[in-house]
């Protein structure tokens, strides 16, 4: 049955990734939601890493709204999937310049390669601007130590591109950096993180660096948290409206369930299509309105804006479209338990809404935007 729901996300995929999503459609959500998920071998396989990395470094040179159309479908498809992705497509977006930078994004767009992004370390509350993860000077690099989780893409990462806090000997003064560490290197060790089963198939593990060796070349700045450097509004710029992207897929899947299976009323049904959709046009109008790269914290803030309201959107449509796809479906097919579970953990993606609320408020206030 043909149905009028993510028309234009659908067309985008086929534009850049022909194929894909009838791909994606073939193999059981149980599979695609499993710690053995084909989903990221797959996606690798259609030439998705290469999407937004640009034409002159060999990729596909996505639009943000051509992301944000490809995680929906993904979302719709696996969440897992689309989650894992998520991480490799804001770390190629916002990657911040360093010697190694254009080398290592020529290679993503040629070999397919999945850069994973470490900022989280797993400590409740602690600000992700703050990483304990150290790095001190060692011959003409850095050594670096600590641990990264919750991080997705751990089994699949080529690359590991890691928030670290830089100690310089000379004067004491310390820096935040971002490491790219081949995931190969001496020292990187991969962990099961829990017993939790969400995403499973979005390879979300610990990540332990033990006198992991990083040259000069492999680190760029990140520069002063305190102040919403562009580096760093890149980064919550995309971030924030790609996840939210992600989330919205997840949700769309469980919708489509329900419009193919013609489940609720007309009434109900139009609601739930119609906030999805008024929520991603809410995330393409902030995409489309600045290019991410400035030290842009009206962008950023809108961003947030956007995500949180999204948050909510996703969190009331994936509960109603679960109720309508009824008890069997949660307790016997298994896929509006897994889309539901999963579409849950938008509110887990920094920054957390209680934690953004004072910032922002100052932000309205007319202060300057600062992240905690
Ligand atoms: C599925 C999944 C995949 C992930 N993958 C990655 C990844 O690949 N890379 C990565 O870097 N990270 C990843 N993360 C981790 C993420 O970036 C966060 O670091 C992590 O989820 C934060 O955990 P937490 O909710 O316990 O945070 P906490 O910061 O402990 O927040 C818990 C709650 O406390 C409240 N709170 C916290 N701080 C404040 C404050 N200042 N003021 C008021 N209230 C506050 C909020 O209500 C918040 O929801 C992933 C997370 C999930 C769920």
């Amino acid at each position: 049955m043909s149905i009028n729901f993510m028309v234009d996300e659908l067309a985008t995929v086929e534009r850049l990734l022909p194929g894909l999503d009838q791909r994606l459609r073939e193999v059981p959500v149980a599979e695609l939601e499993s710690d053995k998920s084909p989903g990221l071998g797959i996606f690798r396989e259609f030439g998705g890493p290469a999407l937004m990395v640009p034409k002159e470094l060999g990729g596909l040179d996505a639009t943000l709204v051509d992301a944000l159309h490809v995680q929906r479908v993904l979302g719709a498809r696996s969440p897992s999937l689309s989650l894992a992705a998520n991480m490799h497509l804001c770390t190629v977006i916002a990657m911040p310049p360093c010697p190694a930078t254009e080398e290592l994004l020529g290679a993503v767009a040629k070999d397919n390669l999945y850069l994973a992004s470490g900022f989280g370390e797993g400590k409740p509350a602690a600000s992700i601007l703050e990483p304990l993860m150290k790095g001190e000077r060692h011959g003409d690099g850095w050594r670096l130590n600590g641990t990264k989780k919750p991080c997705s893409l751990s089994k699949s990462m080529d690359y590991l591109t890691a928030s670290v806090m830089l100690t310089f000997p000379d004067t004491g003064a310390t820096e935040m950096a971002l490491a790219i560490i081949p995931a190969d290197t001496e020292g990187i060790e991969v962990r099961p993180l829990g017993d939790s089963p969400v995403l499973l198939g979005s390879e979300t593990c610990e990540v332990v660096l033990a006198d992991v060796d990083v040259p000069d070349d492999y680190i760029s700045s990140l520069g002063d948290p305190q102040s919403l450097n562009a580096a760093l509004a890149t980064v919550f710029h995309v971030f924030e409206l790609l996840v939210s992207a992600s989330y919205v897929g997840a949700a769309s899947g469980l919708v489509e369930a329900v419009l193919r299976q013609r489940r609720g009323t007309a009434a109900e049904r139009m609601e739930l299509v119609g906030d999805l959709e008024t929520t991603m046009a809410s995330l393409e109008a902030v995409a489309r309105a600045a290019t991410p790269g400035g030290d842009d914290p009206l962008g950023v803030a809108r961003a947030l804006y956007v995500r949180y309201s999204a948050q909510r959107t996703v969190e009331r449509v994936a509960a109603h479209a679960t109720e309508l796809l009824g008890g069997t479906a949660y307790m016997i097919s298994g896929l509006s338990t897994t889309f539901f579970t999963s579409a849950r953990a938008l509110a887990f993606h920094p920054p957390a809404r209680s934690a953004m609320a004072e910032p922002l408020d100052r932000f309205i206030s007319g202060e300057p935007l600062v992240m905690p």
